[in-house]
């Protein structure tokens, strides 16, 4: 049976190359009818943080995924958080170590660090030496008694064979292989505290778990051959691995890093931005994997079915937010009006531009503003600046639009418009432009010497959305005054 998990560590908000390993894992298994399950790794207490969880498996379901198997689902194979699964590690861990596979390690930090400088100082890789080595058994046997009386907390080591090829197929890089006299020496498995470590409590859970396939970033590839001893140890099966490529920015070609704060990396961050979620499932999901053919959006369902670990790619994922905007721009364009009016109105109060509670006019006019921009958003929040010629007093015409209006013919223009619109029994878009094109007739200005002063004057921009659609929601008095400005 094909069983899957994303195993986060509650450290932060969900990234998005964790959200990426999230909705590979799930298409996975949505594809092939398994289990998508969901475990918390969060036996690194120190760098837990608050909510962390609960902010993880927050933004997962804000992207449309759910889960069949979880903490707060709860499952067969529970509990799912590792925390709370110390019973299941802790014999286990002492299983090895009876069978001499693991040992109590007592060198200090400061031992640790001398012996790396002085491997450094001779050329070496920085490694982990055997503590014990050359010791008879009882010797070894009598440090340990030594080191115990005299208060010590061991960690716990895993005795790693020498010189042996740890090999695996990796479902997306092929063929790896480490031997086991490169990896850094016997590591740990059980913290002094007694907690395991991620190598540890990763191989016995996915084990327990019955997890038949791991999807994962391409920085647990050195970890793997660790988890594949482990495996060994216990005279278990391991799972098959597929190592995802690294995200890197489309802009500067390096490895996406969490401290950059040029580039949103954080589902909340987008999510606070008024994205679309089902535009960013569809663009992280294009992180590293690729539909047959040129098209690139699809629903969630049409992704399920045509999901294809093999199309999975080798070479490093480009995160490009400009990808992300048309991507973005394409769902707002195809979602339902409703959607977008609630999503961007909540961006508009939230920016300051509408006060909390609005009344039924003010929604109704907003209703209209942002159906005006709809087209042209990617993301909601930028319906506050976009919309800005609404809100603020604009900023005096010069420039461009000062040369624009710098002729005979628009203040004839500003002046029939400003008289006709007063006079207007109705005011609305359809009301301007029957009145725009009444001055057309009436004076035989047209093109762009009669709308330009026009959108100038009222809104002193040069670009914006539909003429009598904007001069409606700036509003009859405040066009006026505008115009009125224009012309002194
Ligand atoms: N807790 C690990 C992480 O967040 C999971 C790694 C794995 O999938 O094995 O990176």
């Amino acid at each position: 049976a094909i069983r899957v998990r994303y195993a986060p560590s509650p450290t932060g908000h969900l990234h998005i190359g964790n959200a990426r390993t999230a909705i590979f894992n799930y298409l996975f298994a949505r594809h092939n009818k398994g289990k998508f399950i969901i475990r918390i790794e969060d036996t690194d207490t120190k760098r837990n943080v608050a909510d962390g969880e609960k902010s993880q498996l927050d933004n997962l379901k804000w992207l449309g995924l759910d889960w069949d198997e979880g903490p707060d689902v709860g499952g067969d194979f529970g509990p799912y958080r590792q925390s709370e699964r110390k019973d299941i590690y802790d014999p286990l861990i002492q299983k090895l170590l009876d069978e001499g596979k693991a040992y109590e390690s007592y060198r200090t930090e400061a031992q640790l660090q001398a012996d790396r400088e002085a491997q450094k100082a001779r050329g070496e890789m920085p490694h982990y030496e055997y503590e014990y080595e050359g010791m008879s058994e009882e010797e070894k046997n009598q440090a340990i008694a030594d080191a115990k009386a005299k208060g010590l907390k061991p960690v716990i080591r895993f005795r790693v064979p020498k010189d042996r090829d740890y090999a695996w197929d990796d479902i997306v890089k092929g063929k790896v292989s480490f031997n086991s006299d490169t990896i850094g020496g016997d590591f740990i498995i059980a913290k002094r505290d007694g907690m395991p470590t991620y190598n540890f409590a990763v191989v016995v859970d996915d084990h327990m778990m019955q997890i038949s396939h791991v999807f994962r970033g391409d920085d647990h590839v050195a970890n793997t051959p660790k988890q594949l001893m482990i495996y060994e140890a216990f005279g278990w099966q391991a799972p098959k691995f597929g190592h995802m490529s690294l995200i890197i920015s489309a802009d500067t070609g390096k490895k996406l890093s969490k401290r950059d704060e040029s580039v949103l990396q954080f589902i909340e961050q987008y999510r606070k931005l008024g994205y679309l979620p089902d535009a960013m499932f569809n663009f992280i999901l294009l992180l590293g994997w690729s539909p047959v053919g040129e098209d690139e959006i699809f629903t969630k369902k049409e992704f399920i079915k045509m999901y294809d670990e093999t199309r999975l790619s080798k070479s490093p994922a480009k995160f490009d937010s400009k990808k992300l905007e048309w991507i973005n721009n394409q769902y707002v364009k195809a979602a339902d009006d409703s959607t977008i009016m609630d999503l961007a109105l909540r961006q508009l109060i939230s920016g300051g531009n509408i006060e909390e509670d609005p009344d039924e006019k003010t929604i109704e006019w907003a209703r209209q503003l942002i159906m005006l921009y709809k087209r042209e958003m990617s993301y909601m929040a930028q319906i506050n600046d976009m919309a800005s010629v609404f809100f603020e007093e604009p900023e005096e015409i010069s420039g461009d639009a000062l040369a624009e209006i710098s002729n005979e013919t628009a203040p004839v223009v500003l002046k029939e418009f400003q008289k006709r619109i007063q006079a207007l029994p109705i005011f609305d878009s359809v009301e301007v432009f029957k009145t725009i094109k009444a001055i057309q007739k009436d004076t035989g200005i047209k093109g762009r010497k009669l709308w330009m002063p026009i959108r100038i004057a009222v809104t002193h921009e040069m670009h914006g959305p539909e003429l009598p659609e904007s001069v409606e929601l700036v509003g009859r008095q405040k066009a006026i005054e505008h115009i009125e400005q224009t012309l002194k």
